[in-house]
């Protein structure tokens, strides 16, 4: 290989290394991105007895920021949300709340105790989503530290390593220490042209040998970055034996799994309200006086010479409101489902916003027995249905704790999930986690499920686009149809996220406020 510029340099640290390779080799050059803050929201104030009635339709974090924004400009806001609660997917299970799954309406069995809940959605916020921190620290949501990565916890794949679960670290490390081996070799006989100079080529060295913690020569022979064999208190330290190149490429881990928590938004420290992921929700709430009516499913959408007519149940009755302005929360699917009068292209570009599925287990365990192994959070990840298994960082030490169980996302996982009652989720989720920790299903004392695809007024979570629809039709609903706005993550390139939804929000506010501003609907 020979004429290696920077650019294909990174490229080539990313195809071995993952993320982490490529963000420190980025940060040594100057390349990476600084993290922005959030734009501000200064609405225009509400003119009295004129444009001045909102409706949010659906409560979900876009449709509370949204309302809750436009209430502080002295807007008459009313939210219509079809369910029993406010927070859409961010929802946290306790014991006794009801889990409105079609076909298998339940309660959470949870021990009644502030330790004990399962962040059946949203659990993880990363340090650049400057919009959700930002809500966290105007309603004072307290936030704590939440661990994703451990290197403690354990990789599993069936069939591999002699069918036993692999510290994550003893992988990492070791992988990384091959990896660096074939950079360090692979630099003598790459001939680098000139924006790779000298001085460059032996500061890869250095990074290659820092990296995979080599020895001199730029070998690896193994590290006690993936543990010792002995306790390294009064003895010195004796790395464990490093796993062979050959097992490791074997392995599915090393090109899957190894590096998903180094993505951008999982990059530590992450962190999460204390109490579990609603308290965002429940800031809103304290600081929202306009109605949220609950129970409240929107049937249709007219768009008026003056504004909208909504149409929604409530309590067994069809009722009407009419408003100025709409900001319509509701997922984007079920848009075809509702009598509107909005026309037929704008429906079929919304129609092009698909949506995507989740599904998570969670286990109240009677003993936190993961801390007796050293893990005090974080992920460990099998191959079989589960996926991954979570470990809370909070309340360590306490008596009893829920874990995560299972957090599927392929496909084919998650159908044979959906597909169980939930008892029999829970008895599948049981026998891959003892796969990792022998005895894992006697700690168990009750657990959860939670199919966001079978949810009522969900029915799925997480949304996509093509390239080619997101080129031909983002912008177009990004705008107003008249005086409707769609929001939420599925109005963002960061569905899945809360940060996206709100980004949507502010998106949708500040073109609102611009429109005012231009006169276009006096
Ligand atoms: C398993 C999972 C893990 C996630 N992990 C994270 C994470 O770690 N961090 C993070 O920041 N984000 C995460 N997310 C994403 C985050 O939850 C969403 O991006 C965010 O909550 C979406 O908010 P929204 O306002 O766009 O819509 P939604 O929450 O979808 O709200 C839509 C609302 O519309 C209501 N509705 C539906 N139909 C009607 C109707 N006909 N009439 C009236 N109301 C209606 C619904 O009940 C709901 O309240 C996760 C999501 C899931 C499911």
């Amino acid at each position: 290989m020979a004429n290696v510029t920077r650019r294909h340099f990174l490229k080539l640290v990313g195809a071995a290394g993952g993320a982490s390779a490529v963000y420190n080799a980025s940060l040594a050059m100057g390349l990476m991105p600084q993290v922005t803050a959030r734009a501000n929201i200064h609405l225009q104030p509400a003119q009295v007895g004129k444009n001045n009635k909102v409706v949010i339709l659906g409560a979900g974090i876009a449709g509370l920021s949204v309302g809750y924004e436009l209430e502080q400009a002295g807007y008459q806001v009313t939210f219509l949300e079809a369910s029993h609660r406010a927070g859409g997917r961010n929802l946290t299970l306790r014991s006794g709340d009801l889990v409105d799954e079609l076909g298998y309406r339940r309660y959470c069995q949870f021990d009644d105790k502030p330790n004990l809940y399962f962040n059946a959605g949203p659990a993880r916020i990363p340090g650049h989503h400057r919009r959700l921190l930002h809500y966290c620290k105007q309603f004072s949501v307290p936030l704590q530290i939440k661990a994703n990565s451990n290197k403690l916890a354990y990789n599993y794949e069936h069939g591999k390593f002699d069918n036993q679960p692999v510290r994550v670290g003893k992988y990492v490390a070791d992988a990384r220490g091959f990896m660096s081996e074939l950079l360090w070799k692979s630099a003598g006989t790459i001939n680098f042209d000139a924006p790779l100079s000298e001085e460059d080529k032996q500061r890869l060295l250095d990074f290659a040998r820092a990296y995979g913690d080599l020895q001199e020569n730029g070998h690896f022979i193994g590290t006690d970055r993936s543990g010792s064999k002995t306790d390294r208190m009064l003895e010195n330290s004796v790395p464990n034996t490093p796993i062979t190149m050959e097992r490791l490429l074997d392995s599915n881990f090393w090109r899957y799994s190894m590096h998903a928590t180094e993505e951008y938004d999982w990059g530590e420290p992450l962190m999460e309200p204390v109490g579990g992921m609603d308290g965002v929700v429940r800031g809103f709430l304290r600081n929202i006086k306009s109605p949220i009516v609950l129970g409240a499913q929107v049937k249709g959408i007219q768009q008026t010479a003056s504004g909208v007519q909504i149409s929604y149940q409530h309590k067994g009755e069809l009722k009407q409101m009419d408003a100025h302005f709409v900001f319509n929360n509701i997922p984007s699917h079920f848009l075809s489902g509702l009598e509107t009068n909005l026309p037929a292209d704008y429906l079929s570009a919304v129609s092009t916003i698909k949506r995507g599925k989740l599904f998570k287990v969670a286990f109240q365990m009677k003993q936190r027995f993961w801390e007796d192994e050293g893990i005090y959070g974080g992920i460990s990840y099998t191959d079989q249905e589960s996926s991954q298994l979570w470990y809370p960082s909070h309340d360590i030490n306490a008596e009893k704790g829920v874990m995560l169980g299972a957090y599927v996302w392929r496909p084919d996982y998650l159908a044979k999930f959906e597909n169980l009652s939930p008892a029999e989720r829970l008895k599948l989720a049981a026998q891959n986690g003892e796969q990792i920790h022998k005895g894992y299903s006697d700690y168990i004392e009750v657990g959860e499920s939670m199919a966001w695809g079978r949810m009522n007024f969900m029915m799925g979570c997480g949304n996509y686009m093509t390239e080619e629809d997101r080129e031909h039709h983002f912008a177009r609903l990004q705008a107003p149809e008249g005086r409707h706005y769609l929001i939420g993550d599925q109005m963002s390139h960061h569905a899945g996220w809360q940060e996206g939804a709100l980004a949507s929000a502010e998106h949708a506010l500040l073109d609102f406020n611009q429109r005012l501003a231009s006169g276009q609907w006096v």
